[in-house]
C-alpha cells in the first residue's frame, strides 16, 4: 500500500487538482490524505476571519467525507503564508509523522503568494526530510518521498509539464460534488472575486448549483484538451502531474497506481 499526501495552500485547492487521483488511489487500496496548510480564513467578502475559519474547517470535513479521505490543516492564516523556518518545521513534523511515499503540491511559480510559499516549503523539506538533526524530535525518513506538482497555467520560468496523466472520468461527478462542498468559496467568494455573473445572477440555490456544475465540468475538461498525449483515446476528464527533480525517484509501482 502506498501513501499519497496532497498538500494545498487552501482548503479547496487539492480537491480540484488531485481529487480524482485521490479517489482512484483509495479504490485501489492505497492511502490518500489531504493537507491544507492554511485554514482559508481570508477568502470572503462579508464573513469575519473567525467565522470564516470555522466555516472552512467544516467545509473541508464535508469535502473529505465525499472524497472518502482524511482532510487535515496546519491551521495557519490564509494570505500570510511564508516559507520561514517555523513553518518548515511544522510541515516537516507533519510529513515525518505520516511518512508518505508521494507528496503532491503546487509549483512555486503561481499567481497566489500562498501557493508559491506552499511549493517552496515542500521543496525545502524534500532533502531535509532525511536529515536527522533537522527537527530531531521527529524521526527522519530513510526514503525521500517522490514529489509531484499539480497542474497550473503559468509559463515563467517554464510552462507546466505533464509527466504523469491520470484518467478520472469515473470520478468526475464525485469530484464536482466534493468541490461544491466548499460552499463559502464556490457559491459566494469565487463568483464575487471572479465576476462569475451567471452564478451571481442565479435566482435559487438549485440554479446556482447547475451553473457551477457546468462551469466546473468545462474547467475539468480543459486538462485533457491541453495535455492529450498521456491519456487513452476517449478520455474526457483527467489530472496531470509534473515530477520534481528534488524528490525521490519515480517508480514503476507509483506510476502504475496513478495511471493504470
Ligand atoms: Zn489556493
Amino acid at each position: 500500500m502506498l501513501t499519497f499526501l496532497m498538500i494545498g495552500a487552501h482548503p479547496d485547492d487539492m480537491d480540484t487538482l488531485a481529487g480524482g487521483l485521490a479517489m482512484k488511489l483509495i479504490d485501489r487500496g492505497h492511502r490518500a490524505v489531504f493537507l491544507s496548510i492554511t485554514n482559508g480564513n481570508a477568502g470572503h467578502m462579508s464573513m469575519d476571519k473567525d467565522a470564516l475559519r470555522l466555516c472552512r474547517l467544516k467545509e473541508m470535513a464535508d469535502a473529505g467525507a465525499v472524497l472518502g479521505l482524511q482532510y487535515d490543516t496546519l491551521d495557519l492564516d490564509d494570505g500570510y503564508l511564508t516559507a520561514d523556518i517555523p513553518t518548515r518545521e511544522k510541515l516537516m513534523r507533519y510529513i515525518r509523522a505520516l511518512r508518505p511515499d508521494v507528496i503532491i503540491t503546487h509549483r512555486s511559480c503561481d499567481y497566489h503568494p500562498d501557493h508559491r510559499a506552499c511549493g517552496q516549503l515542500v521543496m525545502d523539506c524534500s532533502y531535509l526530510v532525511g536529515v536527522p538533526l533537522f527537527c530531531p524530535d521527529a524521526p527522519a525518513m530513510r526514503k525521500p518521498p517522490v514529489i509531484l506538482y499539480s497542474e497550473d497555467e503559468f509559463t515563467l520560468p517554464a510552462p507546466f509539464r505533464a509527466d504523469v496523466s491520470v484518467p478520472c472520468d469515473k470520478y468526475i461527478d464525485r469530484k464536482v460534488q466534493a468541490t461544491l462542498r466548499h460552499k463559502s468559496q464556490y457559491y459566494e467568494w469565487l463568483p464575487y472575486d471572479g465576476h462569475w455573473t451567471e452564478v451571481l445572477e442565479s435566482r435559487t440555490e438549485e440554479e446556482a448549483t447547475e451553473r457551477l456544475q457546468e462551469r466546473l465540468l468545462r474547467r475539468f475538461a480543459e486538462t485533457v484538451a491541453h495535455f492529450p498525449a498521456g491519456f487513452p483515446e476517449g478520455t474526457h476528464y483527467g489530472e496531470v502531474f509534473q515530477i520534481d527533480e528534488y524528490g525521490g525517484p519515480m517508480t514503476a509501482e507509483i506510476r502504475q497506481a496513478m495511471e493504470g
